[in-house]
């Protein structure tokens, strides 16, 4: 062997070892780069990123731009998703595809696009490698929808919390609800009805019926509790109690099951009907003794900490399981 195959050889085994390395690089769930040259485009595919959770989006409006951003991160040791409009030529998607494989073979590009899936040059971007494709008109679920799927299979560990999250919520109840299952675990669709199918199918659960459920009325969680309040002090120290009006001296009191004397006048209560009358169905407040037909009621969302009134609150149905003992 001549001194510069030997060379040759060594370089290449070198680039196949660093393949293997870069391949198992961790995939960014902070920055995202997008090949994008409308800029009310980039307005709307920038929202939609932001919501998914991404921090950092680079749009860029040149290949040579996002190559340039993707091979630098890559240098960093982190791996970067790249979102491709397809409202560039067709060769020029080709170019930005090849350059960034030739840098991180298993890097995680995903093209936008009003063609259908099985387009010939879709069909070919798929089998060139790319991970998926976003059909336009664009919608967060579709993003989510790519990005959950992109992350599930790079993150197992996270899979795996959310199966035995899963687990622990279903066996401490004996109904569970999709919709909460899902804002609890902080999940995608996909993710949840993954969860779900599983579940139904070793017949750990079963679909019971469907119900509307209320939701938080500024980030639509159905991770909500209802509050209730002394409508006078806000309080929370009041109970159910009947009321007594005592016809002899007019007062109203709280009824409790020893009293046979009124509180004001002292003299005997009497019979029902004809020396008092009961009012049931109230709450009387310890704090500040207020009685009242109804507490305030209020939801409070415990993802946003928002709070609202029934009237105001979101509907959403939800299926609600029957958890098997
Ligand atoms: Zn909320
Ligand atoms: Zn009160
Ligand atoms: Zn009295």
């Amino acid at each position: 062997m001549s001194e510069s195959s030997i060379e040759k050889n060594r370089l290449e085994n070198i680039d196949l070892m660093q393949i293997e390395y870069f391949s198992d690089l961790p995939i960014s769930k902070r920055e995202v780069i997008v090949m994008e040259y409308s800029n009310p485009m980039a307005i709307t595919i920038r929202k939609f990123l932001t919501s998914v959770g991404f921090e950092d989006v680079h749009i860029c409006k040149e290949i040579k731009d996002a190559v340039r951003i993707f091979s630098d991160f890559i240098n960093k040791e982190v791996s970067v998703p790249i979102i491709i409009d397809d409202n560039i030529s067709y060769e020029n998607i080709k170019r930005i595809v090849n350059e960034v494989f030739e840098i991180q073979p298993n890097a995680k590009i995903i093209i936008i696009t009003a063609k259908e899936k099985n387009d010939i040059q879709i069909t070919e971007l798929l089998s060139a490698g790319i991970s998926s494709v976003i059909q336009k008109p664009l919608s967060l679920q579709s993003f989510r929808n790519v990005f959950s799927h992109i992350f599930e299979n790079n993150d197992q560990g996270q899979g795996m919390m959310a199966e035995q999250s899963f687990e622990f919520i279903r066996t401490a109840s004996e109904r569970i609800s999709q919709n909460k299952i899902q804002d609890i675990l902080k999940t995608s669709n996909i993710e949840t009805e993954n969860l779900i199918k599983k579940s139904s199918e070793s017949r750990n659960i079963m679909l019971e019926t469907e119900i509307l459920e209320a939701a938080c009325n500024q980030c639509n969680s159905t991770n909500i509790t209802y509050i209730a309040e002394c409508p006078n002090c806000k309080g929370i120290n009041f109970k159910q109690q009947n009321l007594i009006e005592h016809y002899y001296c007019g007062e109203v009191f709280p009824k409790e099951p020893n009293n046979t004397t009124c509180p004001k006048c002292n003299k005997e209560i009497g019979a029902v009907g004809t020396d008092y009358r009961e009012f049931s169905d109230y709450y009387v407040c310890n704090s500040c003794n207020d009685r009242f037909p109804k507490p305030l009621s209020r939801f409070n969302c415990l993802d946003c900490n928002n709070f609202f009134i029934e009237k105001l609150a979101a509907w959403k149905k939800s299926k609600i399981y029957r958890v098997r003992s």
